[in-house]
């Protein structure tokens, strides 16, 4: 598919204005008065102006999600009901698929065909919830006394949704789905990068017609609109995708407040490839696993760990192949990278190629701004590889969160496994090997939430994403996503009205 001038026109067409932010069943500018560029980054031009929203937009949102949860009767809204409101949302929403397609690449960067995956992705996943509200949750329990015994689960409350700019629908859209299917108020607040697609999501949010303040969105630079989320004492609960370091923060404001987080934070994930590894598979997906969405993937194999003995063979391979991969703007046809987010992005990238060179590691290929002709007014960079890495180096250790591979090598399972685990991250991680049982040894010993055999990247909204060791806590997709928005009551119901006969003093 390639993206016309017309296209681009229509995908941008309420974009001539400022965008506004949904509070309370209406859209609003930011009592600051401020307007913050949207850029494209293959090309640096403006393609929209929103409203800059502050703090005191951000109190204002949760007030009304407060209200509607806890005054006006969304608290005990009938899941059936619910189910039925997210399924228009996904029915309206892939309708106008390409056109929320268009705008994601438009305004993040990334290539049509996967701007148009996470659409497909963000339209099952509100159907996938739709389905989940209504099906059984709870339990009971055969316990001693003449009593029944039950849980009940109940909605956490008003949350408040902090998403990062990588996958700028689809990350909003798995969060709002799960929360409201759970029966929760939301808060939802996108990267100030890339708002474009989740403003336009909630227009359908809007036609759909959910009562004033369920469901919300607010604008605006996470150190003000984000924080004020997280310290709130009105949210009960954050759930948040992004940096490890802006999770840290964010854990420390929320203790304040013992509010519930989840956090779905960075990564530094290890491919492991065995010398009995099927090669063209291995090869095809150390690409793939890298390169995708320019590397900004949070699971991104952005270690790849080779075998000895097939560095002779697979490097040079690899190395000829991301030489030739296309880069350019995601709209045009056959384009398989875009440019990275941002200007500010592409240059910490760039620096951290700079700080491998200067740590020692050998630069294979890549390592530049791509500056020929057009591309110097958008924020591309080659396909950078490594080699002659070392565990202690920032760039081994770091997510760099672009295109930069760093191959570390190893001799033995024990010392693959060593170096898998050995950075702060446990997020993602894969095995590539024929030999069936030892991939399934080696995959249980990775210290990490998502991992593959044979595969990278396949993921599923029916299935838990979330990572171990400091990529996060909770869980976000599946039955799992879905319970970090419940709360969870017992309730004992005596089944003989007695007294207990605890006190007896009385009668004497
Ligand atoms: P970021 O942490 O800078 O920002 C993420 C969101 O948090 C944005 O909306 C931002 O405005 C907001 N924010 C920033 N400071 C805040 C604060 N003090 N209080 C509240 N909110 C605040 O991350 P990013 O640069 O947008 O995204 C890239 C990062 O996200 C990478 O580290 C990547 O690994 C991670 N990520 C993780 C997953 C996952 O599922 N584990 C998925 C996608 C991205």
């Amino acid at each position: 598919m390639i993206l016309e001038k017309a296209d681009i026109e229509s995908a941008l067409i309420s974009n001539s204005i400022t965008q506004k932010m949904y509070i309370n069943g209406e859209w609003v500018l930011s009592e600051s008065n401020q307007i913050r560029e949207i850029i494209n980054p293959a090309n640096g031009e403006v393609i929209g102006t929103v409203t800059e929203g502050s703090a005191e937009d951000a109190k204002k949102a949760i007030e009304a999600a407060r209200k509607a949860f806890y005054e006006n009767g969304w608290m005990n809204s009938k899941a059936r009901h619910r189910a039925e409101l997210l399924l228009q949302i996904s029915n309206k929403l892939e309708e106008r698929k390409e056109e929320f397609a268009y705008l994601d690449t438009l305004n993040n960067g990334k290539t049509l065909r996967e701007s148009l995956g996470d659409v497909e992705d963000a339209v099952n996943q509100l159907r996938y919830y739709a389905g989940l509200a209504t099906k059984p949750h709870g339990q009971t329990y055969d316990v001693p006394d003449d009593i029944q015994a039950m849980v009940v689960r109940e909605p956490i409350g008003v949350v408040g949704l902090i998403v990062p700019w990588n996958y700028p629908l689809v990350m909003a859209n798995q969060k709002i789905a799960a929360a409201l299917a759970a029966g929760c108020t939301v808060v939802v607040k996108p990267a100030q990068q890339t708002p474009l697609s989740v403003i336009r999501l909630f227009e359908i949010i809007d036609e759909v017609g959910f009562p004033p303040g369920v469901v919300n969105l607010v604008l605006g630079p996470g150190s003000k609109v984000g924080a004020e989320l997280v310290s709130n004492p009105d949210v009960d609960k954050i759930s948040f995708t992004g940096g490890t370091d802006t999770g840290i923060r964010l854990m420390k404001s929320a203790a304040d407040t013992v509010k519930k987080i989840s956090l779905e934070l960075g990564g530094k994930s290890p491919n492991i490839v065995f010398a009995d590894a099927d090669f063209e598979a291995a090869v095809d997906y150390a690409l793939y696993a890298i390169f995708a969405n320019q590397g900004q993937v949070c699971s991104a194999g952005s270690r790849l760990l080779l075998e000895e003995s097939l560095y002779e063979t697979f490097v040079p391979e690899l190395v000829k192949r991301a030489k030739m991969i296309k880069v350019g703007p995601g709209w045009v046809e056959g384009i398989e990278m875009g440019p990275l987010v941002s200007e500010d992005h592409m240059n910490t990238v760039l620096d951290y190629i700079e700080i491998g060179k200067n740590e020692g590691a050998t630069l294979l290929c890549g390592g530049n701004r791509i500056v020929e002709g057009d591309f110097a007014k958008g924020y591309f960079v080659e396909p950078t590889i490594f080699g002659d890495t070392t565990p202690n180096m920032r760039i081994v250790q770091e997510e760099i969160f672009g295109p930069v591979l760093a191959i570390q090598t190893f001799k033995t399972e024990e010392e693959a496994i060593a170096l898998a685990n050995g950075t702060a991250f446990g997020l993602a991680g894969a095995v590539f090997s024929t030999d069936g049982a030892k991939a399934h040894r080696v995959i249980r010993q990775l210290r990490a939430g998502i991992t593959w055999i044979n595969t990278y990247h396949p993921t599923f909204n029916e299935a838990p994403w979330g990572g171990y060791k400091q990529s996060g806590i909770g869980r976000d997709l599946g039955t799992y996503g879905f319970e970090e928005y419940l709360e969870t009551k017992q309730i004992n119901v005596s089944l003989k009205v007695e007294p207990s006969g605890f006190f007896q003093g009385y009668k004497e």
